[in-house]
Formats: structure tokens, C-alpha cells, sequence
């Protein structure tokens, strides 16, 4: 089965409006009151993630994590903030590695969580473990400005 990635509820940040946003795209969604660019988080699994992460046209950051991951669970209302405040310009694509088995074996997934910064469907960085807001944010400033950026390995 290749379902379609259901779309989400999303609330607009500077009206309220709630938005119908879809999982996979051209750019990416605006609020149809305002106007203002929505935080763009989706859930992708081996069947939807070359949908919903491969072919956006906007760069993706993907955080591979796990129900039962601490460490999982610091990180990733972090980068929601991050998606957030990149609002139009990245999208947020989460990944439940326990669900994903191709996807963990092809990213050699060894611990999570697992961050990629891609474009195009090309991998521009990664980052093992997790990390403080301060060093994830620097981290993908770096991925989407092109500087090459060494992969980095935080405390597992
Ligand atoms: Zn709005």
C-alpha cells in the first residue's frame, strides 16, 4: 500500500485560520486567510517519505526518532520551533525509525535520533544524536546556507 500521507490541521500563527495542509507539495503551504507561510511538519514512513521528503521543492530537515527514544523527545519540539520560525522555508519531516526499516538502513541509521538536512533529494548534512537548540540551529543555518558541514556526532 501506497497510501497518500494524510493532510493536517494546521493553525495559522498570526490569524488562527486553520489550514487543511497537504503532505506533499510545490512549495509550500500559506495560510488561505492571511496568507502568511505555515509551519510545514510531516510524518513520513518508508511507503511516503520519496513523496513527502525527496520530491519538495523546498529544503527538508528530517528527524528520524522513535517512541521510546529519550533524547528523542528534547530534540524534537526544537526543531519544530525551527520549522516554525523557517515557516515557508523548510519543511519538517518526522520519521518514526521502528516504522521505517528501509529508510534506517539506507541513512545507516545507528542511533537516533538522526537529523538530515536535504535538498533535491540530496543529503546536505546530518547530525547524530542529539544536540542543544543553539547547536542544531547553527548546524542547519550552515546545511541550508551550502557551507559544507562535517557530519557531527552528539551525545548518543
Ligand atoms: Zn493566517
Amino acid at each position: 500500500m501506497n497510501a497518500t500521507p494524510e493532510p493536517r490541521i494546521v493553525a495559522c500563527s498570526h490569524c488562527g485560520h486553520k489550514n487543511r495542509v497537504p503532505a506533499s507539495a510545490q512549495g509550500s503551504p500559506r495560510c488561505g486567510h492571511c496568507h502568511q507561510a505555515l509551519t510545514w511538519v510531516v510524518d513520513a514512513d518508508d511507503d511516503t517519505f520519496a513523496e513527502v521528503a525527496e520530491r519538495a521543492t523546498v529544503p527538508v530537515l528530517v528527524d528520524l526518532w522513535a517512541p521510546w527514544c529519550g533524547p528523542c523527545r528534547m530534540v524534537s519540539p526544537e526543531l519544530e520551533k525551527l520549522a516554525a520560525e523557517k515557516a515557508g522555508r523548510l519543511k519538517l519531516v518526522k520519521v518514526n525509525s521502528d516504522d521505517a526499516p528501509r529508510l534506517s538502513q539506507r541513512f545507516q541509521v545507528q542511533a537516533i535520533p538522526t537529523l538530515l538536512v536535504m535538498r533535491d533529494g540530496k543529503v546536505l548534512a546530518n547530525q547524530v544524536g542529539a544536540a542543544p537548540a543553539r547547536v542544531l540551529r547553527t548546524w542547519l543555518d550552515q546545511a541550508l546556507a551550502g557551507e559544507p558541514a562535517a557530519a557531527q556526532r552528539g551525545q548518543p
